[in-house]
């Protein structure tokens, strides 16, 4: 019987956990945890939660990337971090307005919330219409979540936490205002959402493919040894890092003219 107990259990788990996000953080290099989300597009089933998040455990306290989709996911990420250590948030900062990005905020008012001068701008302008669009998408999830704006410029350049040097860069081929991440200690780039793993890409708001692979060509360049969630089994095939962008930088102008070339025979009909 107890197997027909463990399928009961499972089946009816989402309703016993009243909409838990089950937040489990997984190391992925020293002191740095992420918590990965569905590669899924927003639904019920995940409460938005299609999105890596991040925390880095430094001497003075805990460094927050992203809050996630809602004040639910927002506290829960809080009590995973509380799980994993004794130490206080001290900062949160936001790679850029998305929803799934940004909302979880609330959870995060005690502690300044950066972000680049042009995200807090568009959240300012689309933060509204994102959020009812979110209760629409993932409905009871989003309970009482309301759109915090940030609390604190960021502009480009080395932030210290203890001892992790974060490299902060503003780039912007994602949504025009795309803060990305390099920790100097650990080598890990929080590339936001310039980097899509086993997910195409989300471009409602992006400047357009030519900044983006620019901005590509910039990670490129930067020094890093792991970039957010790729698994490692890939990481260790050699010049995967090499091939991952050659890729894109490849496949994406093609894709780009092939579309174009469509665009311009409908045009002319
Ligand atoms: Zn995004």
């Amino acid at each position: 019987m107890r197997w027909m107990l463990l399928l009961f259990m499972s089946l009816s788990l989402p309703v016993l956990a009243d909409l838990d996000y089950s937040l489990k953080p997984r190391q992925i290099a020293e002191d740095t945890w992420l918590l990965e989300g569905s590669t899924d597009n927003f639904a019920k089933a995940n409460g938005g939660n299609i999105v890596n998040t991040a925390f880095i455990v430094t001497e003075p306290g805990v460094v927050v990337i992203d809050t996630g989709p809602s004040k639910r996911y927002g506290e829960a990420m809080r009590k995973a971090i509380a799980a994993i250590t004794d130490k206080p948030v001290i900062q949160v900062l936001l790679t850029h307005h998305h929803p799934d990005h940004v909302l979880g905020n609330q959870a995060f008012t005690d502690v300044p919330i950066g972000a680049l001068a042009g995200t807090t701008g568009l959240l300012r302008q689309q933060g509204d219409a994102m959020a009812e669009n979110m209760y629409r998408l993932v409905g009871d999830w989003m309970r009482g979540t309301e759109v915090v704006l940030p609390t604190r410029t960021l502009t480009p350049g080395v932030q210290s936490f203890g001892n992790h040097d974060l490299h902060l860069l503003s780039l912007g081929g994602h949504t025009g205002a795309d803060l990305v991440i390099l920790d100097r200690k650990t080598g890990v780039l929080f590339a936001g959402d310039l980097v899509f793993y086993q997910r195409a890409l989300t471009t409602p708001n992006s400047p357009g493919l030519a900044v983006w692979l620019s901005d590509i060509a910039t990670l490129q360049g930067l020094p890093w040894t792991l970039i957010g969630p790729i698994p490692e089994r890939f990481t260790g095939i050699s010049l995967s890092r090499y091939e991952l962008i050659r890729s894109v930088s490849h496949l994406y102008p093609r894709y780009e003219r092939t579309q174009m070339t469509r665009v311009d025979s409908t045009a002319n009909k």
